[in-house]
């Protein structure tokens, strides 16, 4: 079963994934926009309970309000 990605694992740290948009560091992200979030973005593969899963971090599950900086 695929776990909940963390925002302290290495590669979320890298892209800067957080579980809600509102808390992107904007002074280190600042293309990114208050509407974007996981649920809107191109790669993202719905799931229930508001997580899905993400081809970026195989094996995780990313939050629908969740935003990284490979944002598309
Ligand atoms: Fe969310 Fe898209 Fe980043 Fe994956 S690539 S974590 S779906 S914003």
């Amino acid at each position: 079963e695929r776990t909940a990605l963390r925002e302290d694992d290495p590669k979320a740290l890298e892209f800067g994934y957080v579980t809600e948009t509102a808390r992107v560091d904007q002074a280190r992200f600042p293309e990114h926009q208050p509407d974007q979030r996981c649920s809107k973005c191109q790669i993202y593969e719905d799931g229930p309970d508001g997580k899905g899963g993400c081809p970026l971090f195989p094996g995780k599950l990313v939050l629908a309000g969740g935003w990284c900086s490979a944002f598309s």
